[in-house]
């Protein structure tokens, strides 16, 4: 193949499409990346930055018992360019990687721009290019005119569903009277703790509750006309991960105590007692002056958030820098469309990557858009394709997503789960997720030694 054949085009300039297009450059590949915001918009991103994060600053967690923290190990074992930045950007959070959304943004155009193999397009992709090895990373808001590509191109209807982010609220705000900083089980006294907690007792809890299922929300049918205009229509309903707060709180009157507000590990210092409920906000940016609610992804109107989450001990004066808000998802059915290289089956020279492929949550949607740059620069190059072990978390996501049943098919996030089982029997949750991260991590190191 001839120097001048050897480019690749890739479409979106999110967290996938950065990493593919980082990926490939790093491969003599010459790439360009077409990214269409700030021209046009999603209607969740703020601006034009690159690799935005529309919700939460959260990359999940570091511990090797997690999946989110062995597939991270795995993604810095690949040399992955976004996790760079993220470590570059990191925000205090206890075990987890959260990042300062502008700073982790800015690093990362920071590479782009400044890579001699990387040419930056700000424009919209409205057709896909014929004749041309392409990623398409447009993530869960791809433009109406992408989308109607990706449904001819996928001979099938795209699946679109709802998800929900989470309000954004000034740390000065806070009334830390009644709010105490301290992270889940820490057993160190003098630890001040990452996250601040806002104390609920039975009273306040069940009113607050009420108040919550109680509140005006958005009418979805203007949502969807809003977010939908020009879009084929699709099958439309809640990712399980990413329920808003009120339909959650609308299945029982514990299920939020028992879910994203349990209380355990986090006893009041002032009370000595576990409260009957806690609400965490989690730091937003490096400076601390922002911190996000853990957990209350919304669709209710603004002013009854403010109503609402008012309520909250601690919140009374809450001042929301952002607002929370639903948002349309847009994936493919990735089973019998892609294989586990996440090349298309019926058009070899087309790759797809992050949650558009079918993978949820941020990491995992960087590993894609790490592989398909890999992969297609692989293709260009005239190397075979790499399919990762399914030991990886990695490798079991991208297994996964090609090989699961077409007709109940939803987007998987990282967990042991899909991993295939290890042949010691072993009790202990912990030590068995340890075994796992154990052999992925192994496979990890020497796969990546053999092929890259
Ligand atoms: C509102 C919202 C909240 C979310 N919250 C979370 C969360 O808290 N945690 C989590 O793990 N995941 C969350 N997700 C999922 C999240 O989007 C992904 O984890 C991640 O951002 C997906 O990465 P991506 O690269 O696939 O897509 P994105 O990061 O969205 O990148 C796609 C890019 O493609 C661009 N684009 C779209 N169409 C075109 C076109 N035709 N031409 C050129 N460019 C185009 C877009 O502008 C965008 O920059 C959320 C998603 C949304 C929409």
């Amino acid at each position: 193949m001839s120097e001048t054949k050897k480019t690749l085009t890739v479409i979106g300039g999110g967290l996938a499409g950065c990493e593919a297009a980082w990926q490939a450059a790093e491969r003599g590949i010459s790439v360009k990346l077409y990214e269409m915001r700030p021209e046009v918009s999603t209607g969740a991103h703020t601006g034009g930055n690159l690799a935005e994060l529309v919700c939460s600053n959260s990359l999940g967690s570091n511990l090797k018992d997690r999946a989110s923290g062995v597939l991270k190990e795995e993604l810095r074992l690949a040399g992955s360019l976004l996790v760079d930045c993220a470590e570059t950007a990191a925000v205090p959070a206890g075990n987890a990687l959260a990042v300062d959304r502008n700073i982790f943004s800015s690093e990362i155009e920071k590479h782009i721009l400044s890579h001699p193999n990387i040419q930056l397009i700000r424009e919209e992709v409205r057709q896909i290019p014929a004749d041309e090895t392409i990623v398409i990373a447009s993530g869960p808001l791809s433009s109406p005119a992408i989308s109607d590509e990706i449904t001819r191109l996928c001979g099938t209807d795209n699946l679109f569903f709802f998800d929900a982010i989470a309000p954004i609220i000034e740390y000065s705000s806070i009334d830390l009277n009644i709010a105490y900083e301290a992270s889940r089980y820490s057993k160190n006294p003098d630890d001040t703790g990452d996250y601040i907690n806002c104390p609920f007792n039975q009273e306040e809890y069940e009113k607050f509750v009420d108040a919550l299922i109680n509140a005006q929300r958005i009418p979805l049918k203007s949502f969807e006309e809003m977010i939908n205009s020009g879009v084929s229509a699709g099958k439309m309903s809640f990712f399980e991960g990413c329920l808003p707060v009120e339909v959650l709180a609308a299945r029982s009157l514990q299920a939020l105590a028992f879910g994203p507000m349990r209380p355990v590990g986090l006893i009041d210092p002032r009370t000595g007692k576990r409260p009957w409920a806690v609400l965490q906000l989690r730091q937003d940016n490096l400076s601390g002056s922002l911190y996000n609610l853990v957990g209350f992804q919304t669709n209710l109107l603004q002013k009854e958030q403010e109503r609402v989450f008012r309520m909250i001990p601690g919140l009374e004066n809450a001042q929301f820098v952002r607002y929370g808000q639903m948002h349309r998802n847009t994936y493919i059915c990735a089973p019998g469309i892609l294989n586990a290289s996440l090349q298309m089956i019926n058009h070899p020279s087309i790759f797809f990557a992050g949650q558009l492929c079918g993978v949820e949550g941020y990491m995992g949607n960087i590993a894609a858009g790490l592989l398909a740059g890999i992969n297609a620069a692989r293709m260009i190059n005239g190397q075979d394709l790499l399919v990762l072990p399914e030991e990886m978390v990695s490798g079991a996501l991208f297994h996964y997503i090609a090989t699961a049943e077409a007709k109940h098919f939803q987007p998987m996030k990282a967990n042991f789960g899909i991993l295939p089982p290890i042949s010691e029997k072993i009790r202990s949750k912990r030590e068995r997720y340890m075994k796992y991260s154990e052999r992925a991590l192994e496979k990890a190191e020497s796969f990546f030694r053999e092929t890259l």
